[in-house]
């Protein structure tokens, strides 16, 4: 379904972006595994999908770099001549009450969650209007739907993502670019992991399907957002969160 297309998948050392790495190349196309710190595990990424039958590099940026991401995307552009796909989901958390909240966890997280999806967007944009083509998904989360009580600049962050996904479909809607948002619930990942057993319980409670998600089946939207068959979707902001934000 995603043969000779070339994705890039920020933040796919682990969690929900080495699933949506795996599942892209399941399907076929040539995967950037980009990371941060984390460079075996980029590493282990790109070797499950080799041994797969797939194709995949691991190349390491700091999304909240502007021209280290401008330097990291005119690389892919000159190495593989195009991109098709760009999966915006590197994310960190930096969670405390407002009162007790640094400016310097509320920069951290609005420079990688949102800065860095911008800074991505817009060195990715100008490849993808020359071809007339594009697949753009950004990582929300419910966080960012409904706001969540100790992560005002989460929250913040990834409200931020939609209102960047709704003016960039505007933009980039007539040269056959999409961009839309997924906002996931509470997936289990080592971002979830260390919650507390009581603020688990607390979460799953709120959930209608009363469990956390896998990221898997984040990784499956991210595929159907990315195919043919979600040509005529964009600007919008699909949740996969067990019912939680409706
Ligand atoms: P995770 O397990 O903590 O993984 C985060 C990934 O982001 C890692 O690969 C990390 O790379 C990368 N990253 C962090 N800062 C980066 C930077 N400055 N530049 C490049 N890469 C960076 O998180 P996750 O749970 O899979 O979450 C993935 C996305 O889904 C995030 O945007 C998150 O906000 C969103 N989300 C998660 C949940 C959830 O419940 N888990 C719910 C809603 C939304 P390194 O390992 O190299 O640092």
């Amino acid at each position: 379904m995603l043969e000779n297309k070339i994705a890039i998948v920020t933040g796919a050392s682990r969690g929900i972006g080495r699933q949506i790495a795996l599942t892209l190349a399941k399907e076929g196309a040539a995967v950037i595994v980009n990371y941060n710190g984390s460079m075996q595990r980029a590493q282990e990424t790109v070797n499950a999908i080799q041994e797969a039958g797939g194709q995949a590099e691991a190349i390491q940026c700091d999304v909240s770099d502007f021209n280290g991401c401008k330097e990291f995307i005119d690389g892919v552009i000159k190495k593989y001549k195009k991109i098709d796909i760009l999966v915006n989901n590197a994310g960190i958390t930096r969670d405390n009450l407002l009162m007790k909240m640094s400016e310097e966890d509320f920069d951290a997280v609005l420079n990688t969650n949102l800065k860095g999806a911008f800074n991505c967007i817009k060195h990715v944009s100008r490849q993808m209007l020359r071809q007339k083509s594009g697949r753009i998904i950004n990582i929300s989360s419910v966080s960012g739907v409904m706001g969540n009580a100790g992560q005002a600049n989460y929250s913040a962050s990834k409200a931020g993502v939609i209102g960047l996904t709704k003016a960039a479909a505007r933009e980039l809607a007539s040269r056959g670019i999409t961009v839309n948002a997924i906002a996931p619930g509470f997936v289990n990942t080592e971002m979830t992991a260390v919650l507390s057993d009581s603020v688990k319980e607390a979460a799953t409670a709120q959930i209608p399907l009363k469990r956390f998600g896998e990221a898997q089946e984040i990784a499956d939207m991210a595929a159907f957002l990315a195919s043919e068959k979600a040509a005529y979707i964009t600007g919008q902001v699909i949740s996969v969160d067990g019912g939680m934000a409706m």
